[in-house]
């Protein structure tokens, strides 16, 4: 992080799959020293965290966000520079079968975060205080859903439509308010949807991944045209690293990359990816194992980023292409099958979440 005010990072849900891979840079990168708070539910796991779990620069704490006493006495503790808040429920479908986890991590939790950072920031020097920063990780969900053309700019509107977009919206407004109440120097980012290595199969690209290779259905959410605009994991913690660099306080970052895709479009890649480099599978061609199901309730039917922002502000692009991206995804599972039979044993069997009953 160039101009380096910053040297201790409190990173909340970094044994999560994007905190995870965010710490894996902030470590492997040189330089800074991690404390990373993490209550380990059942979507987090310290082996995502790779070599930087025993690194020397690396310090794991086992604790909620809700525990208002833990933040507190960690801040006093550990110093840092900046916190990059991630930790969240993250699952829209979860969100339908009970909403209360997400009011209580998402909103109670940044609040509690929130209200312990104020307290540490305002006792820091006025140097200090001035290059802190506090990181709200978001996402595009909190705008709702889009027609067909469009994107999600800076200044679109807050519409979330599920109880996860809802919850992460309430936390956005509340890092809001602090700064504008407060002062405290925050930023929002709101990314699209992410994937990569050691996402929590319960998502849709790991699910069938996993699924193409054990001969099992293939779950299409409706007509399988919503759109997604998705972005390879590393980039968008690239770009959470550039907005803690040179991010403007106040505001907020929309990151995106360009990776509008329909729902069917991306699982057929997928189904393809997995007859090249799982040849000999019995039930293949994957594709005949797609089944079109029951619609998501309030399914958004389209998220497109506009990342100009980014792009002009903080000089920040994604790295490569997105089939290129698929592609490493895919093989990343097929190499790291125990990793997924091990994160979901007892706790998932891969089947259908978040369908409300009809009355
Ligand atoms: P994840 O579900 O994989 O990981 C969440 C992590 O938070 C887990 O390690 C979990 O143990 C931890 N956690 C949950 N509740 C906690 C609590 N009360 N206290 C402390 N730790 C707790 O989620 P993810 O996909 O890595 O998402 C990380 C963040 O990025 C979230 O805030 C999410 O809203 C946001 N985001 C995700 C995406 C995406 O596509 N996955 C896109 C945009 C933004």
């Amino acid at each position: 992080m160039g101009c380096f005010p910053i040297k201790t990072v409190l990173v909340t849900g970094g044994a999560g799959f994007i905190g995870s891979c965010f710490v894996r840079q902030l470590i492997g990168d040189g330089g800074y020293r991690v404390v990373n708070l993490d209550k380990l539910t059942y979507a987090g796991d310290l082996a995502s965290l790779g070599e930087a779990l025993e690194h020397p620069r690396h310090e794991f704490v086992r604790g909620d966000v809700c525990d208002a006493e833990l933040c507190a006495r960690l801040l006093a503790k550990q110093r840092p520079q900046a916190v990059v808040h991630l930790a969240a429920e993250s699952h829209v479908d979860r969100s339908i079968d009970s909403p209360a986890d997400f009011v209580r991590t998402n909103v109670q939790g940044t609040y509690t975060l929130l209200e312990a950072v104020r307290e540490y920031w305002a006792a820091l020097g006025e140097a200090e205080r001035e290059t802190f920063r506090y990181i709200q990780v978001s996402t595009d969900e909190v705008y709702g859903s889009l027609g067909s053309t469009g994107q999600f700019t800076e200044s679109s509107p807050y519409r979330p439509n599920s109880p996860y977009a809802a919850t992460k919206a309430a936390a956005d407004h509340l890092v809001r308010a602090y700064h504008h109440t407060y002062g405290l120097p925050t930023i929002v980012t709101n990314c699209s949807n992410n994937f990569g290595p050691y996402q929590f199969p319960e998502k849709m690209i790991p699910l069938m991944i996993l699924n193409a290779l054990d001969g099992r259905r293939l779950p299409i959410y409706g007509d399988g045209n919503n759109v997604r605009d998705w972005l390879f994991v590393e980039d968008h913690c690239d770009a959470l690293r550039l907005v803690c660099e040179r991010g403007k306080v106040g505001t907020s970052y929309n990151v995106g990359g360009h990776g509008e895709r329909t729902n069917i479009e991306m699982v057929t890649a997928i189904c393809d990816l997995v007859d090249r480099f799982a040849p000999g599978l019995a039930h293949s061609p994957c594709r005949s194992l797609i089944d079109f199901v029951a619609d998501r309730p309030g399914h958004d039917r389209r998220y497109a980023i506009d990342p100009k922002k980014c792009a002009t502000e903080l000089g920040w692009r994604p790295q490569l292409d997105l089939s290129t991206r698929l592609e490493q995804t895919v093989r990343w599972y097929i190499d790291h099958r125990e990793w997924a039979d091990r994160i979901t044993s007892g706790v998932y069997e891969r089947d259908r979440l978040g369908l409300v009953e009809s009355r």
